[in-house]
């Protein structure tokens, strides 16, 4: 495929997801949720939304960014750190931003971490001072060790970063951890976090103007519906005027308390509640006068 110079107009949205890896089915699956679906199987590399004009491109996430920046697609789903490498290694040679995150998405969470061989004693990032650290994250590291005046030895990797040091390549490494598992495997230890990541939606600097830009718009705010029920519950029941008080200050902090139509004599209520409620809360409020207590999992609001 090869890149747009200049975005052309178009009447259909593309968005790039990883094709295989571990944000592939998690963003699949939100998209899903969205209210998008697509003929294609998931083996081909482009496919054909059905639901809304919304195609999707299967890609290897190295090329998000990419494909982004050239605006052959409209969005994509990749993980942060792969997107502010890229970002920092445009801004390194003189380049302009071109993709930006637009959302924090709720999977793909890993920290770039600064890994040493168990038996040093870590005291600290001066000890880092003339080391070779490898990295498939190069941009990240040099703007960090530069952010902290340390003269360190940048050795780029594509893959197997975490043996390097076993290999003599080089000293101590700076790779994506999320349980650490990796790490202690290879005789390594986790010291400092280079930065927290998660994956992220991303989209260009420059906003569309034609009809994709309200199909981003609805796609956001589809999206911020999902994040934002995600805990939300809503509780159901009955109380008496004079509870209300009492019952009102045991709700999560911003419930939003309304009242339902009732008989006069017991008000019939309802929560909107931002958390979830524990059993011992909702025993708590029952003590306090509730009654007809109904938890109800919240699964759309465009509120
Ligand atoms: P591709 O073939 O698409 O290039 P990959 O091997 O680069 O795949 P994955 O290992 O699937 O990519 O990781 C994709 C993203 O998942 C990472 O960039 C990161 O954002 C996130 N991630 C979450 N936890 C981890 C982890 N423990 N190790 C590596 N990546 C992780
Ligand atoms: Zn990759």
């Amino acid at each position: 495929m090869s890149p747009t110079p200049s975005a052309p107009t178009r009447d259909r949205l593309r968005i790039a997801i990883q094709k295989k890896g571990r944000l592939a089915d998690p963003a699949r699956a939100l998209l899903t949720a969205c209210g998008l679906s697509w003929r294609e199987s998931r083996d081909k590399l482009f496919c054909f939304g059905e639901s809304l004009p919304v195609d999707l491109l299967l890609v290897r996430d190295d090329d998000i960014p990419g494909l982004i920046a050239d605006g052959v697609c409209d969005l994509g789903i990749v993980g942060f750190n792969e997107l502010d490498e890229q970002a920092k290694a445009r801004r390194q040679i003189g380049l302009a931003d071109a993709y930006q995150p637009l959302r924090a998405l709720p999977f793909g969470e890993c920290r770039l971490m600064l890994g040493i061989p168990e038996e040093w004693e870590w005291s600290g990032v001066q000890m880092l001072q003339g080391k070779r650290i490898a990295t498939s994250y190069p941009a990240i590291l040099t703007a960090w060790l530069a952010e902290r005046g340390i003269a360190a030895e940048v050795v780029e990797l594509s893959g197997s970063v975490e043996i390097a040091p076993r290999l003599g390549t080089a000293d101590l490494i700076a790779d994506l951890v999320s349980s650490g598992a990796t790490l202690r495997a290879n005789q390594l230890k986790p010291v400092e976090v280079l930065m927290d990541s998660t994956a992220v939606l991303a989209g260009p600097v420059e906003e569309l103007t034609d009809i994709r830009a309200g199909l981003i718009a609805m796609l956001l705010r589809r999206l911020d519906g999902i994040t934002a029920t995600r805990e939300q519950k809503l509780l159901m029941f009955d109380a008496a005027e004079q509870a209300l008080p009492a019952i009102s200050a045991l709700l999560p902090a911003g419930s939003e308390l309304i009242r339902l139509p009732g008989n006069g004599v017991t008000l019939r209520l309802q929560a909107m509640c931002q958390t979830g409620l524990s059993w011992q809360q909702l025993e708590e409020i029952e003590r306090a006068g509730g009654s007809n207590l109904m938890v109800l999992a919240v699964e759309k609001s465009l509120a």
